[in-house]
């Protein structure tokens, strides 16, 4: 290079030094930044108790949204805040509503989004135990800590924190898939056992491990959804009788639908004899594990072979955090563990209960998900946890007896866990129509949110518990909605198409 081009080199990088210098603030910047994000935050998150629990959008704001779009020169940090309040803050649903009570409910500890906000700013490089050695001990610590909650040996399990339920079943099918050594030739005839609330996360999950072809059994249920271990057993006898092979049963620890907890300690017991996997799907449910009550409600769960866990809902963390838990640590490492060239300088663990998460996870470069995990239950104590999950339950039992003393509800079976179905069978109305009527009109009232779902052909409605600021006042303000939206609805009859004026 001449002496011309070095100097002219030189001077262009200095100018485009200068011109990202913002990219890296110094103390004063960061300060102002978080001061006018916390403006945002104490402006949303009080109004979380007061706000419509559902908002359609505003067609005015969406037709602003242009504004949003990345522009080439900078802009004012109150007025960008102040932009995502406005078109990202107020529709929709508002999951972390104390009167949320639809689909599983969201929680959103403020502790973990201080956690988050942390472990970006540290941005430890969490996957990988080499790079990040006492983050990766993190992880691994908080993945044993939930195996110990369930009940898991901590010695043989291990597992990985993910970005959620849907996730983790993924990871729990492809380590079920490589510990039986399915192979391309073996699918057709191999078979699933799903029960009839099955998460449809779980045959997704079947799809994209390549297991499609599959052949996937439904099990009965009980009257309370709950899958019939005779049922399982029969099923799995004709399919062997049948020349299949039986491979992965898949069992609900809380169904999303109607909070059914499966006989676990039976089918694990199904599982051994048939030589199955048993997978159990406790991503709504199986934080109870935590309260007395929630742990023998849950009994058996300890003995799969594998544990989906949510604790974005029920540790109350912000989205972003699911857990598959691992009985026999081998399979999943055995399914995760996999070398680049560029990566000769990382020492591998001896022991698979050691191993770095990018060895447990399809996941590399990930975020440091253990700090939101670990934060809360440090600075709070498990203890409160605890109880809140317990008052979960309790909560869950009380709205259930209380919505049975009102006029022309038909109520499903009380909750094993948080959550229930119901529905209005008002004489001489249809039920479908009226009920989906009534979901309607709870809606537009605003106070509450219930979703609803279809059982065997039945519109219900389902009451979820699981907000970690749902409390008494807050189900009596449900029953109160309810009540008076269902009874709005019987005098006005004649307003709902197909539905006949009461005599
Ligand atoms: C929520 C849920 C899932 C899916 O979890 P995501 O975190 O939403 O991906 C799977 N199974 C059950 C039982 C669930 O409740």
């Amino acid at each position: 290079m001449s002496e011309k081009e070095d100097s002219s080199l030189a001077a262009r990088l200095d100018v485009l030094q200068s011109q990202s210098a913002a990219l890296s603030p110094g103390p004063e910047q960061r300060k102002a930044l978080l001061a006018s994000a916390e403006r945002l935050l104490d402006r949303f998150l009080p109004s979380l108790s007061t706000r419509a629990v559902y908002r359609p959008s505003d067609p005015e704001t969406l037709a602003a949204e242009e504004a949003l779009e990345p522009t080439e020169s900078p802009a004012d940090a109150d007025e960008m805040f102040g932009l995502i309040e406005r078109h990202v803050a107020q529709d929709g649903l508002h999951e972390g509503s104390p009167r949320f009570f639809g689909f599983i409910p969201g929680g959103g500890l403020y502790a973990s989004a201080v956690a988050d906000y942390v472990a970006a700013a540290i941005n430890r490089y969490a996957g990988v135990g080499f790079a990040a050695p006492g983050a990766a001990r993190l992880e691994r610590r908080m993945v044993r800590w939930l195996s110990r909650e369930v009940g898991y040996p901590a010695d043989t399990s291990n597992g990985d924190l993910t970005s959620g339920g849907s996730i983790a079943n993924l990871s729990a099918v492809v380590a079920a898939r490589d510990a039986h050594n399915l192979r391309g030739n073996d699918i057709e005839r191999t078979v699933v056992y799903v029960s009839e609330v099955t998460h449809h996360s779980c045959l997704k999950a079947l799809a994209i491990a390549g297991l499609r072809e599959a052949v996937v059994r439904q099990v009965a249920c009980d009257d309370g959804w709950r899958m019939v271990p005779a049922n399982l057993v029969e099923l799995v006898r004709a399919d062997r009788e049948a020349g299949l092979q039986p491979w992965l049963i898949a069992a609900n620890a809380g169904a999303t639908d109607t909070g059914g907890v499966d006989p676990l300690a039976e089918l694990a017991s199904i599982a051994r004899r048939e030589n199955l996997w048993l997978h159990v799907d406790a991503a709504y449910g199986g934080a109870f594990a935590l309260c007395e009550e929630g742990r023998r409600l849950l009994e058996g769960m300890q003995l799969a072979d594998s544990i989906t866990l949510d604790p974005h809902k029920g540790l109350f963390l912000p989205f972003g955090s699911g857990a598959v838990l691992i009985r026999d640590a081998r399979h999943l490492y055995a399914a995760n563990h996999v070398r680049g060239a560029y990566m000769q300088d990382l020492k591998d663990a001896a022991d698979p209960a050691d191993a770095s998460p990018c060895d447990l996870s399809p996941e590399l470069t990930r975020p440091f998900r253990a700090l939101r995990l670990w934060l809360p239950l440090r600075l709070f104590g498990v203890a409160a946890f605890r109880a809140a999950l317990e008052e979960k339950l309790l909560l869950a039992r009380y709205a259930h007896s209380r919505l049975a003393e009102l006029e022309s509800i038909e109520m499903g079976p009380p909750p094993d866990l948080s959550i229930f179905v119901f529905r209005f069978v008002p004489p001489g109305a249809d039920p479908e129509i009226f009920n989906a009527a009534f979901a309607e009109a709870l809606r537009a009232d605003g106070r509450i949110f219930l979703s609803s779902t279809n059982l065997a052909g039945r519109f219900m409605m389902r009451f979820a518990v699981l907000n970690y600021h749902s409390h008494r006042a807050d189900v009596d303000a449900a029953v109160s909605a309810i009540s008076e939206v269902a009874s709005g609805l019987f005098t006005h009859r004649n307003q709902i198409d197909g539905c006949p004026e009461q005599e």
